[in-house]
């Protein structure tokens, strides 16, 4: 799965699916933007009963050469039932929703889809507004856990049927399927002779990563790319949405808690009796954990909340036959977004909060150069940790295809096979990335992703420590929660 960082990738071209019915896209910000090029490109569907919704119409002339119809309008909890019924109904065949906007509830309109047999993909569990700025709610409501369990509880509540995918992004969405990947590859460096488990086995997959040694998984991802520009004072800038990562930034610290981790810091608080995570009383964007990524080695990342730092922990648990959890890895993301954003953050935080007063998504021609490293860091085997993912620039992201930066192809691509996927699993019931086949969905993916590359690495987050000044470390384990947060 490797190629080359240098060379210009080969535009992909070729049908991947056919959608029978009618299209809904709801949401046309950063990653609606860039899903439609890569739909317009794969998948076979009726341009004439394809809507795509959103409230903000700066980049309706955008769709004249797609083709399709652009309908201005919120989508409510008030209206979403009528307005999404009519459109998803229209004509023959089996619709598909595509869920890419803030501020619309990602349950609700799950079901509506499953009740209409519709399939349904989103790239979060979002909730309608108020949920993420709620003072009257205390922080164990505003958590990814409290999100995550309302699909969860769908799911277990009304098995099977239409296709939903939950929270099928880079992350979370591809990077599950990373997981899985490195998993395979270290499996073959360690020799460790057992056979791949099937796609959506969990506890076979839970077994696998045990026995290879794997302790946790940091989401790593570094993001270099630089705007033409040098960003004012009170703006915020991202390279997606500014909404969806204030929302999320302001969430409390979340991570999937592993059963080899013997400290936990005093303001840590579990999510939930079944759950497999826990949350620290401090906002994510807040909170700073040492990680790894290829390019530029050691780095700090924030440990923002997400959906994947629950579900790859729930996945990969083994437990005995009277359901004890006999082991767990830790999991979270550890997040260096582009310099503007850390900027962007730090003056968010150091205003008390206060919202900024302008905010922008840094398109592919407002960006000079960098790159999205985004992977897993496997960490705690016999090799110590493995990083695998995906190194894509703004130069590849541009040759590949239009409207997105490269951290939004990495989003788009992972839709799209999403999409694929769901049009080969019509009847599979609400899933998250990582029940789905990894190497399917990679196979669909891989061309957009730049250079997707495994490297080995010696570090820990004890390398180079202590320093000047006293450290709050465990000397005898590296790879304890202790050393990777930044205290
Ligand atoms: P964006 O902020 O650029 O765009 C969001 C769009 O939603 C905007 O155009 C806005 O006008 C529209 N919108 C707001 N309220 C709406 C409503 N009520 N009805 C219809 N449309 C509405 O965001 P983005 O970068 O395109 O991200 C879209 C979503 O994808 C967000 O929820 C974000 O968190 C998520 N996301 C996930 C990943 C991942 O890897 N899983 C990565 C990036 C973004």
């Amino acid at each position: 799965m490797t190629t080359n960082p240098n060379t210009v990738p080969a535009v992909p071209s070729g049908t991947l699916g056919h959608i029978t019915g009618p299209v809904v896209m709801i949401g046309f910000g950063s990653i609606g933007r860039g899903t439609l090029p890569l739909l317009d490109r794969h998948i076979d569907f009726d341009r004439s009963r394809c809507t795509i919704i959103d409230p903000d119409d700066r980049d309706r002339s955008l769709l004249d050469e797609y083709g399709v119809r652009y309908l201005t309008a919120h989508i409510t909890a008030d209206n979403y039932r009528d307005l999404l019924t009519t459109l998803l109904t229209e004509g023959e065949g089996q619709g598909f929703c595509i869920n890419l906007s803030v501020d619309t509830s990602s349950l609700d309109i799950m079901r509506l889809c499953r009740d209409l047999g519709v399939l349904y993909i989103d790239t979060v569990v979002e909730p309608w507004p108020g949920f993420y700025y709620d003072n009257e709610r205390d922080n164990a409501t505003r958590t990814n856990h409290a999100l995550r369990s309302t699909v969860v509880d769908e799911r277990r509540a009304s098995p099977g049927g239409p296709t939903a995918v939950s929270c099928c992004g880079a992350n979370p969405g591809m990077v599950s399927w990373l997981v899985k990947a490195a998993l395979v590859d270290l499996a073959r460096d360690l020799g460790h002779d057992v056979p791949v488990p099937a796609a959506g086995d969990s506890a076979a997959w839970a077994a696998y990563m045990r026995d290879l040694g794997v302790r946790g998984v940091h989401i790593a991802e570094r993001d270099t790319q630089r705007a033409v520009k040098p960003k004012p004072v009170d703006v915020f800038w991202n390279t997606w949405s500014v909404d969806g990562f204030i929302s999320e930034g302001l969430q409390p610290a979340e991570l999937g808690w592993g059963t080899h981790e013997r400290w936990m810091p005093d303001n840590a608080r579990p999510c939930g009796p079944d759950s497999p995570a826990i949350y620290l009383d401090q906002p994510g964007a807040n909170t700073r954990v040492r990680t790894w990524c290829p390019s530029h080695g050691a780095q700090y990342g924030f440990l923002v909340t997400h959906n994947e730092s629950l579900s790859i922990p729930d996945f990969f648990t083994v437990r005995d036959a009277e359901g004890t959890v006999e082991f767990r890895p830790t999991c979270h993301y550890a997040y260096h977004p582009c310099n503007d954003a850390v900027l962007s953050f730090h003056e968010l935080f150091g205003a008390a909060g206060r919202w900024p007063s302008a905010q922008k998504v840094l398109d592919e021609d407002e960006i000079v150069d960098g790159r999205d490293e985004l992977g897993v860091l496997l960490y705690g085997h016999d090799r110590n940790a493995y990083w695998y993912g995906s190194q894509l620039t703004i130069e590849q992201a541009r040759a590949l295809a239009p409207h997105q930066n490269a951290t939004g192809m990495q989003v788009t691509s992972a839709v799209l096979a999403g999409i694929v996927w769901a049009l080969e699993n019509p009847e599979a019931g609400i899933v998250e990335t990582d029940d789905m086949d990894h190497a399917r969905c990679l196979e669909v993916q891989l061309p957009y992703l730049g250079n997707v590359q495994g490297f080995y690495t010696e570090w820990t987050p004890l390398t180079d420590r202590p320093g000047l000044f006293p450290d709050d470390i465990d000397p005898d384990d590296p790879w304890q929660f202790r050393n990777v947060l930044v205290h």
